[in-house]
This record gives structure tokens, sequence and C-alpha cells, in this order.
């Protein structure tokens, strides 16, 4: 069933209001009609079985029919902090990433970034960085849209470490500890039912330079390799996140 995130003020009490780009679609790509149910989610704490009652040009009224508890969301809250790849990578980042769980992006440049960072397109790239959070949740029944920041320089990413239980940084040249070796006694020293907030850091293509990695492991970060294979710099986010949700229990066997 089709699912849409709308803002909380949409909801009331027995109806939702659904208005602009996701009404359109629901009017002319779904070609939906009154009666035809959805899924509607404010991100955060509701989310309901709703049928449509009426479809006009930018709003779709709907009824609640019945309130969805289901939670879809991880234990453990990981924000992939990935130092902007070249083209329209980020995207297949967020997207990617998104489906399989992130809770947040942040955006960073670093030494070998190779992308010019165009400080005045930043507002539209943003926005649409935003859009495909949204839109990958809604395909992948998220309960919440992951959020995506605005670009952090490599002094202001470090500054923010403080502010998460674990940083990792992915490290190709890093050849004692594996992610699961810091994982692992995390996750046990967490026990079973405690969240934490965990940030993975994948450098630009060119990699991280050793100033930044002495810097980073200065700021309290935790190196750590993805395996023998060098992946790409969009491909090791995913890989990243995928270990930290399998050890954490989220693909079952805690
Ligand atoms: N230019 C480097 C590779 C950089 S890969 C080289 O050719 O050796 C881009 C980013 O992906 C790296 O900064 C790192 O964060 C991550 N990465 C890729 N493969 C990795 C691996 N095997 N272990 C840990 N991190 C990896």
């Amino acid at each position: 069933m089709q699912r849409y995130f709308v803002s909380a003020e949409q909801f009331s009490e027995h109806a939702v209001v659904i208005t602009g780009d996701d009404a359109r679609h629901i009017g002319k790509v779904m070609r939906g009609k009154p009666g035809d149910k959805l899924i509607v989610s404010d991100g955060s704490s509701r989310e309901a079985l709703v049928a449509i009652d009426s479809i006009e040009t930018g709003e779709v009224k709907a009824t609640i029919l019945e309130p969805l508890v289901m939670d879809r969301e991880a234990r453990l809250n990981v924000t992939v902090a990935q130092s902007l790849p070249k083209g329209d990578k980020m995207e297949t980042v967020i997207q990617r990433c998104t489906e399989i769980g992130a809770v947040s992006f942040v955006p960073f440049l670093s030494e070998r970034t190779i992308v010019q960072y165009d400080a005045k397109k930043e507002g539209k790239r943003l926005e649409r960085w935003r859009k495909i959070a949204k839109e990958a949740a809604e395909q992948s029944h998220r309960n919440r849209i992951p959020t995506v920041e605005q670009p952090l320089s490599w002094k202001g990413l470090l500054s923010s470490f403080g502010d998460y239980d674990l940083v990792c940084y992915c490290y190709e040249k890093e050849d004692g500890k594996q992610i699961r070796d810091v994982l692992k006694p995390f996750v046990e020293q967490l026990g079973p039912d405690a969240g934490a907030n965990v940030l993975i850091v994948v450098g630009p293509e060119g990699g991280f330079s050793e100033k930044e990695t002495a810097q980073a492991d200065e700021a309290g970060a935790i190196s750590v390799g993805l395996g023998k294979r060098i992946l790409r710099a969009e491909t090791a986010g995913m890989v990243a996140l995928t270990c930290v949700l399998y050890e954490s229990g989220e693909m079952g066997g805690m």
C-alpha cells in the first residue's frame, strides 16, 4: 500500500489532509479515487490507515480508519557522515542508506573531497537530498524520515563527535580492527534493549589523509576496516551501516 508522510498539523483526530506534491502524486500518478486506502504517517508518533474522501488539485482529504503502530525503526540510531562524493553519488548514499535504516546524514568536506561545493546551490541540493530521504523512507515503510544536515567542514564534523556514543571512521588502511571487532563489544555492553547513537564516517574517493586520521583519533573516533577489499566511497557507508545493524540484532539473532 502507498505511504505518505505529512506534518503533524495535517492530522486531526479522525481525518488527515495531504497537500503539495504528495496530493498531486495521489491524483495524477496513482490515479487515486474516493474510497482508496493509503497509509499516512507524521514521521514520528502517528501513523494510520486512511480512506480517501476527496481529491482536488493540491489537496486530498481522507478519513482515518485505524491507527497503526508497527515500529520499523532500528534500535541503534545510526548517522552516516559522508565526505561529498562526485556527481550524484550522495543521492545514492541517502537513498540506499535510508532503505537500510540510517536516521541521519551529514555530508562533509575533507582534504581530498573532489567536488566543488557551491554555497549558492547548496539550498537546492539540500532540498533535493531531503526529498530523496522522504521518498526512500516512504518506499521502505519507515516510521520516520531521516534528516539530512547542512554539509559540515571537517573541523565541524570533528567537533560533533561528542554527540555520539560511538564514532567509527572507515579507513581502508586499518589492518588491525575490522568493524565487527569494535561493534561486538559495544553492542554487548549496551544490553539487549538499549538504544545508542552511532556515527559512521566515510571518506571521499581519495580517502582520508594521515593528518585527518590523526585528528579523528584525537577527537575520540575509532578507525575501522570493512574487509580487505577497497570499496567505492558510496558503497562504504551502506556496508558499514549494514554491519552495525546486523551486529545489533536488527537482522535477527538477538
Ligand atoms: N583512494 C583510496 C580508497 C578510498 S575509498 C585507495 O584507493 O586506497 C573511499 C572511502 O571508503 C574511504 O575513505 C573509506 O572511508 C571507505 N572505504 C573503502 N574501502 C574500505 C575498507 N576496505 N575499509 C574501510 N573503509 C573503506
